[in-house]
């Protein structure tokens, strides 16, 4: 198979900067691969792991050369890297990004010359661990791409990516960024908070010790809260950054949550009945 790009740098090697590395090897998608990340703890790992084929010591050294440039950092760092690495990209170069939120992240972008091909992009795969070590190349497979294009963006360079994200495993959709921000305050964003929060309560409790909760969680804690192990940074950017939708969200969430309590107050078993049913049938059609 040929490689869809010839050099491509991937600055953050965490969880997924470092399973693109991987995935992109085993698909062939890319004749080199340069990695770049800011702690020199992450560099040493990447080069131990063998991640890439280069770990290079600066972000501007790292996007030399290179025509595909993927961003794989926390949201809220993405526009001094996009800064950074502004005056090395070369005429023509694909610049994506991973990050979880869109609308601000096109924003963050609009720092980057007018020379280069911006094609957000956000694949919906993940796990609660993060670091170069939680990297793995079936990370993406079967799993939605969704690419945010910019308007009069270059399709050709829409195309590419698409391509590239489709040879790592992932199917590929396109979406409106404020959409995708919207849909993913419903599916991922409101749930991280809410297992947070339920983290968060389960440790303030007076009556309820900690070994305890540790002990019996295998009731539905441990289930409903994994994804509350995941890392603090990454999140605390995602809210800063999706605030009117998780906000839209969180409030129809407590309504929801009141009228529950309610209802349990008043013993109306009926609507707890009626309310736990038609829940139950959308959760079954997910697989
Ligand atoms: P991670 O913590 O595993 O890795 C982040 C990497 O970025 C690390 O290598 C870190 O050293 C580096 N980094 C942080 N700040 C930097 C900076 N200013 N300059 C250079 N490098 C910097 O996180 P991750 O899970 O790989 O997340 C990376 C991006 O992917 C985020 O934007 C996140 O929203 C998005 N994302 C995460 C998931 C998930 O489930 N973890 C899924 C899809 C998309």
């Amino acid at each position: 198979m040929s490689a869809h790009f010839e050099r491509v740098a991937l600055i953050g090697l965490g969880l997924i900067g470092g399973s693109i590395a991987l995935a992109a090897r085993r698909a062939g998608a890319a004749g080199r691969i340069v990695g770049y990340a800011r702690s020199e703890q992450t560099r040493a790992a990447a080069r131990r792991l063998g991640l890439c084929d280069e770990v290079a010591e600066s972000a501007a050294e790292a996007v030399a050369g290179a025509d595909l440039v993927i961003l794989c950092v926390p949201v809220g760092a993405m526009r001094a890297v996009a800064a950074e690495i502004g005056p090395a990209l070369a005429e023509g170069v694909v610049v994506s990004d991973v990050g979880s939120v869109k609308g601000a992240v096109i924003a963050a972008l609009e720092v980057l010359p007018a020379h280069v091909h911006v094609v957000p992009a956000h694949p919906l795969a993940g796990t609660e661990h993060s670091g170069p070590e939680s990297g793995f190349a079936e990370l993406f497979d079967n799993r939605y791409c969704l690419v945010t294009p910019l308007p009069g963006g270059d399709s050709g360079a829409k195309g590419r990516l698409a391509d590239f994200w489709r040879a790592l495993g992932a199917n590929v959709e396109e979406m409106a960024p404020e959409r995708h921000d919207l849909v993913l305050a419903v599916t991922s964003h409101a749930p991280h908070l809410i297992a947070y929060t339920m983290v968060g309560v389960a440790d303030d409790m007076r009556r309820v010790t900690k070994s305890e909760v540790i002990k019996y969680s295998a009731a539905g804690f441990r289930d409903f809260t994994r994804i509350a192990a995941s890392d603090p940074t990454m999140w605390r950017d995602v809210f800063l950054n999706n605030k009117a939708a998780t906000l839209e969200i969180l409030g129809r969430f407590t309504e929801e949550l009141f009228a529950l309590q309610r209802a349990i107050r008043t013993g109306d078993g009926d609507q707890l009945h009626d309310y736990f049913t038609r829940t139950r049938a959308i959760r079954r059609g997910i697989i």
